[in-house]
């Protein structure tokens, strides 16, 4: 095993480099990736980089005669070199409330956790459910597993009891991390309550055999004789040291649910060591790491951003992450640029339905903070519009950070288009440009691949090492969804627009697409128009039924201000953003827009409510707040 800790390619490049290495990349991947997977530490270092095949049964297989450890590379290698640098800073949503590890601390605690699983009888690719807030214990848990072979499941913290049994029953969980109660500003949510009504739920189906309740709040909760634990007692019990499992590099790491925009929930599996060199690779490039970050990636641990920017790519390249577990204007908005400049936060990775949060707040907000120590700022989740783009860049990045949108997916692992900071000048808007390997491609509905400027299905023409391995236990689901479509190609979901030199731009999802009157429209182009209306701070456009044009706009807006609003306005922008054809039959004014768990507006539900067709709505358990919907329901009726 090598000892030297190798920082992976990527950070700190010229434009000029990085453009030799995406050259690299699309010449030789055998090569350039074998080279990138060999800045890990292996067990058996692998001799191949990529068997995969998108035809047939379809084959994602990387490295997969190399041998290694998830956990053993974000933790033991960086031990050896820099035991006291700090890993993880906690900050919890009251000021008092903080902790900081080093890698050596971090090191102890997740071993310690991992001989508790030992004992508890978790075997090497059993399933563990990870069901807390954004506290240490869930990025403990996690590592924990890889560090067993385990397989972990992050659960959003806000489901509901049938939301979690679905999930429960669909991974086979054996153990479960809970949390007594979570804190989410003045709510108190009974995490462990939640999760004893979705065990019983699962019925006989279930496989849960123990319930680990770390205290966050130090509540009384009602402890079941046997199945329930203590966090704090079990860990008690152990050494901080234990003997980390050779996973091939096929195994998986992780299954994740997906936010469930478009429908029920798939359950992807992530392997071992094709997603931590890309997790790895992807972080060091995109954001130009530098081994003085802080870096702060905002999503929750239950989303994919969360695994891959929050824990697996930072600490695989032994950066320092912040995690805060409140909200951004809780208990006063500002609260998140107080974090950054408490901490000296120097990258922020967020969202787009964040950013235009806190564009609502108006700019004192942000100007009465310093955010002197920001050097890259970022999003992820949706497209973001040129408008929001550039108050990021102007208010929180002050003109001088650059901003990484990143277009990915929770089956990509991890960003494949980017404007990679310091090396791809950003277009406000767009997704930029695919990174080094990944081998974008826009197919038309013929499924003809689209040469130059264009427009068509966003596909890839060859695997990429943090590709999903699968769907859970469902193969066929993962070949169907993902490429039938465009045999022979990954397909994405999502439709782009590519100009002559190269730049994607993300139209949206591909059923979301609107015809009116034979022209089709990405509901993100119409988003955008709209954004241009100032009175509107956040809006979604949906295509419904029509009897002339065979479907007809619908956009509901959230006002800036309630009661100040003009449809005209949003008419015009339209008209002049899209194009006459393209204005909305109706508007609605609502208070706020149903979004999953990560942000992403819920467009099928939306339709739905526009069409007055309330009959099985779907899977709401996917919703950050399922009270939204019988809101929405009534402001629609009320508005006609
Ligand atoms: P489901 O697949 O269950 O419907 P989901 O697609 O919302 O859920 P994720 O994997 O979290 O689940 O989201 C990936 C999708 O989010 C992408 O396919 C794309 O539609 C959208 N997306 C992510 N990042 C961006 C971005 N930077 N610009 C535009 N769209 C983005
Ligand atoms: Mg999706």
């Amino acid at each position: 095993m090598s000892e030297a800790f190798e920082a992976p390619a990527g950070a700190g490049l010229t434009a000029g480099q990085y453009k030799d290495m995406v050259l690299k990349a699309g010449q030789e991947p055998e090569v350039f990736w074998l080279e990138q997977a060999r800045k890990l530490v292996w067990h058996v270092p692998p001799q191949q980089a990529s068997r995969s095949d998108f035809t047939g049964d379809v084959r994602v297989d990387w490295f997969s005669d190399g041998y290694l450890n998830v956990s053993e590379n974000c933790l033991d290698r960086h031990v050896r070199s820099q035991p006291d640098k700090l890993a993880l800073i906690w900050q919890g949503q009251d000021e008092d409330q903080k902790e900081s590890l080093t890698y050596q601390e971090l090191h102890a605690r997740v071993c310690r956790l991992a001989n508790v699983l030992r004992r508890l009888g978790v075997k090497k690719g059993d399933c563990v459910a990870i069901h807390l807030p954004m506290v240490v214990e869930g990025i403990i848990g996690m590592l924990a597993c890889a560090r067993i072979g385990a397989v972990h499941v992050v659960l959003f913290g806000g489901f509901s009891a049938e939301g979690l049994a679905e999930r429960l029953s669909d991974s086979g969980a054996v153990l479960v991390l809970t949390a007594d109660v979570a804190r989410r500003g003045d709510k108190r949510i009974p995490s462990k309550t939640i999760m004893d009504e979705a065990i019983a739920r699962c019925g006989a189906e279930s496989r849960v055999r123990h319930v680990l309740v770390v205290s966050v709040t130090g509540a009384d909760v009602p402890m079941q004789p046997e199945r329930d634990l203590f966090y704090t007692d079990e860990v008690a019990q152990e050494q901080p040291d234990c003997p980390a499992e050779s996973m091939s590099a096929q195994d998986p790491l992780f299954l994740l649910y997906t936010s469930g925009s478009t429908g029920r929930p798939k359950g992807l599996v992530h392997g071992s060591g094709g997603y931590l060199v890309w997790a790895a690779f992807t972080h060091a490039t995109v954001f130009d790491h530098k081994p003085d970050d802080i870096f702060w990636c905002t999503a929750d641990t239950s989303w994919i951003t969360g695994h891959t920017y929050v824990v697996y790519g930072p600490l695989a390249n032994g950066g320092t992450i912040l995690v805060y577990e409140g909200l951004p204007s809780w208990p006063a908005p500002g609260r998140w640029w107080d974090v950054i400049d408490q901490y000296g936060v120097t990258v922020f990775y967020s969202s787009p339905t964040v950013v235009r949060g806190v564009m609502r707040e108006g700019n004192d907000v942000v100007r009465s903070r310093s955010l002197a120590s920001l050097r890259v700022i970022g999003t992820v989740g949706e497209p973001i519009s040129p408008e929001a783009w550039q108050w990021f860049h102007d208010e929180v990045g002050k003109g001088r950070c650059p901003v990484v949108d990143t277009w990915w997916q929770t089956e990509t692992g991890g960003v494949m288009i980017t404007a990679a900071a310091g090396c791809v000048t950003p277009r406000p808007g767009a997704a930029c440009l695919p990174l080094p390997g990944v081998r974008a491609t826009l197919l038309d509905t013929q499924g003809q691949v689209v040469d130059g400027a264009g427009e068509g299905l966003l596909c890839m023409a060859a695997s990429w090492p943090g590709q999903a391995l699968s769907i859970w236990k469902d193969h066929d689901r993962f070949r169907q969804t993902y490429f039938t479509t465009c045999p022979g190609y990954y397909f994405t979901g999502d439709g782009a627009r590519r100009e002559a030199d190269g730049y994607y731009w993300i139209t949206g999802r591909v059923d979301d697409v609107v015809n009116v009157s034979g022209h089709r429209i990405g509901t993100a182009e119409i988003e955008d128009a709209v954004a241009m209306d100032h009175e509107v701070v956040e809006s979604a456009a949906v295509g419904i039924p029509h009897d002339l044009k065979g479907q007809g706009l619908v956009v509901f807006v959230v006002p800036k201000e309630e009661g100040v609003f003009h449809p005209s306005a949003v008419n015009r922008a339209v008209a002049e953003g899209v194009g006459r054809y393209a204005v909305p039959e109706k508007i609605y004014v609502v208070r706020d827009l149903p979004k999953t768990r990560s942000g992403k507006i819920v467009r099928r539900l939306l339709r739905k409510i526009a069409m007055h067709d309330l009959e099985g709505l779907g899977d709401l358990s996917t919703l950050a707040d399922p009270e939204i919907v019988p809101e929405l329901i009534a402001q629609v009726k009320a508005q006609g």
